[in-house]
């Protein structure tokens, strides 16, 4: 009701005037829901299996603080310029800013910096504990694990049959995804941080398994490395070789004539590279994969990649045998296929048609359809035919015996092997810690994980995280949970490749990664999910100044005695890091 006119002095109703602070009203009182401010889990962070703290090192970034970006990063990831380049990045398969416009090219990022530390020197790290560890195998999963030991002050020797050290990075994966230098410069860094690695010396063969029991524990990390055969009548005999082997050759410097028509068999990485490999060699490649290029394992950038330089594929296609004259390959004599019922890899099961077969011509047959575990590469007594078991930490049915990567029954890729080369490492420090008689962590803890995948993180493991956290809860924030009003959209900075005409006359590397700045630019593009990054919304848009900075300046505080749950904080904040709940929960 307006104010009656006589009551105006001067044109200015009466208004209520307190002489108190508004403080003495506990306004928090009556509230049945109360806003939580804590750190939560990126889904990028749950998604990489090495276990990095990708939310973490994009906020620095973010900061332009890259040196510490950096280490933030080498703290999990001891080979962040391999996995910015052949990792198949699932983390950005989980990417919030999927559901907003295209996801974060966290591997590109990833690859940037892990290229700027690829010359940064480093010191090597005292083994200031007495215990010593062997690690067989210098595939991904052995470094992996020889370098988190060696960073928790043991002494690590790898033993490695090869010639040099890398495992499939070294022998499998060509020049033109992973130069050699860039690899061998990442190996040197692990090296120089104090890790023995021995050369030329096959466990089993080269180093009796009994002379391991002078170690304290032992990582097995033989990787698979037995070429599954085409299981076709004919195929032991001239033309047709195994895939992994021809990589292998080629990786080491040979440049073998295959003839004008290669045929490779299978689907996965393994068929890429062998295509895309003899296509450098100035074959034609044809891919004949028994399934459709959607049940294709290989990454999917490969196949792109491989289609772009023209690799020819004939899907729903398999061997049935293998046609010579006179001793000489002419080809091979196919089925066509039709997909049947899931079996248990869940994928439909290729079927053959009946009275459908054709024969492919072919001068050289290079067979990729699988690898499996060479059971040489294990001691008696553990694992099975399949590969090996292990808890959460690595550790097999042997004592001292903990594995990973590969030889275990799980994803095959560079990431799965260094998390599980990690896990190892960890579990063996909690094996020497609880026989020292200190207290160790039971079973993994939610606060070790990001997220409920499994990855854990090693800087958790060792309380030294160098970024303060609120209250992290291991709770994935989902893209619902972010305001993103306050973003704007922005296309996503890719790889730049270079152009297939050119990729294919050669081993150079085909993707050349992004430029510093614009990786920063990338970083930038990242919401921070989950974690406060003290943009102070909530501070700012609190209606009853209820929100105030902390002491030691890092984060806020909430007054819940003045607090009315009115829920503002949660709705304005970008990130997901406040949360309501009900009160007295
Ligand atoms: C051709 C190819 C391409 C691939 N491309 C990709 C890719 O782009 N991205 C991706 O994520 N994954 C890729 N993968 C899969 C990935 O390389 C593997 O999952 C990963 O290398 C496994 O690591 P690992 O350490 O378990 O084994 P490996 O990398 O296989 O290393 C095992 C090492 O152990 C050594 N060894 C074996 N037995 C003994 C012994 N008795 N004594 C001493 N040393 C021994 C071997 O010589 C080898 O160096 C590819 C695989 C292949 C075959
Ligand atoms: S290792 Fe792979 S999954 Fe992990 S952050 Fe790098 S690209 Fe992503
Ligand atoms: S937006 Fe950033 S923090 Fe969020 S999931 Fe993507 S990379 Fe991770």
């Amino acid at each position: 009701m307006p104010a009656p006119i006589d009551d105006i002095v001067h044109g200015v109703p009466p208004v209520v005037i307190s002489n108190t602070t508004t403080l003495v009203n506990r306004t928090g009182s009556w509230k049945y829901i109360r806003p939580i401010y804590r750190d939560r889990v990126a889904p990028c962070n749950e998604g990489c299996p090495v276990g990095i703290d990708i939310e973490g090192y994009m906020n620095l970034l973010r900061e332009d603080r890259v040196e510490e970006a950096c280490d933030l990063l080498l703290r999990e990831n001891p080979m962040p310029a391999v996995t910015g380049r052949v990792c198949y990045h699932p983390c950005e398969s989980a990417c919030n800013r999927r559901s907003f416009d295209e996801p974060v090219s966290i591997h590109a990022v990833e690859r940037m910096l892990g290229d700027r530390v690829l010359d940064r020197p480093v010191e090597a790290i005292p083994h200031v504990q007495k215990e010593t560890v062997a690690v067989v195998g210098s595939g991904p999963a052995g470094l992996g694990c020889a370098y988190h030991l060696v960073r928790l002050g043991y002494a690590v020797t790898v033993l490695e049959a090869a010639s040099e050290p890398g495992g499939i990075l070294r022998l499998g994966i060509p020049d033109y995804r992973l130069p050699k230098d860039v690899l061998a410069r990442e190996i040197d860094r692990i090296r120089n941080l104090g890790v023995e690695i021995r050369c030329d010396t096959r466990v089993g063969k080269d180093f009796p398994w009994e002379d391991l029991d002078s170690f304290d524990a032992v990582f097995v990390g033989p990787g698979a490395h037995r070429s599954r055969p085409l299981g076709v009548e004919g195929e032991e005999g001239p033309g047709v070789l195994s895939g992994l082997a021809f990589l292998h050759e080629v990786n080491f410097g040979a440049r073998p004539d295959l003839g004008k028509n290669v045929v490779v068999v299978g689907g996965g990485n393994t068929a890429m590279d062998c295509a895309r490999t003899a296509l450098r060699l100035g074959a034609k490649a044809l891919v004949l994969y028994r399934r459709t290029r959607a049940e294709m394992p290989a990454i999917d950038e490969e196949v792109r990649e491989a289609e772009a330089e023209e690799v020819a594929f004939q899907f729903l296609a398999a061997p049935v045998g293998v046609r010579r004259e006179n001793g000489k390959l002419l080809g091979l004599e196919c089925t066509r296929m039709r997909l049947g019922e899931p079996d248990e890899s869940g994928r439909r099961r290729p079927v053959p048609v009946p009275d459908s077969e054709f024969f492919v011509p072919a001068d050289t047959v290079l067979c990729a359809v699988g690898e499996s575990l060479d059971p040489d590469a294990l001691p008696e007594g553990l694992g099975n035919g399949w590969g090996v078991e292990t808890d959460a930490f690595g550790a097999s049915t042997r004592p001292r015996f903990f594995a990973g990567g590969d030889v275990l029954d799980g994803p095959r890729t560079v990431a799965h092997a260094l998390g599980a080369g990690k896990r190892a490492a960890l579990g063996i420090d909690r094996l020497f810690r609880e026989k020292r008689g200190e207290t160790v962590r039971e079973a993994i803890p939610e606060s070790l994980r990001y997220g409920r995948l499994g990855n854990l993180s090693a800087t958790r493991w060792r309380e030294d995280d160098p970024i303060p956290r609120v209250g992290a809860a291991n709770e994935v924030v989902p893209y619902e949970d972010l305001n993103i009003e306050h973003f704007d959209h922005a296309p996503m900075h890719g790889d730049r490749l270079r152009v297939p005409e050119l990729r294919r006359t050669g081993f150079d590397e085909v993707s050349r990664g992004l430029g510093t700045e614009t990786a920063l630019e990338e970083a930038r593009r990242c919401f921070n999910c989950g974690v406060c990054n003290q943009c102070e919304l909530c501070l700012i848009f609190c209606p009853d100044v209820a929100i105030s900075r902390n002491e030691d300046g890092h984060g806020f505080v909430i007054d819940y005695e003045h607090c009315k749950g009115c829920g503002l904080c949660n709705a304005e904040c970008p990130r997901g890091a406040m949360t309501m709940t009900r009160e007295g929960l």
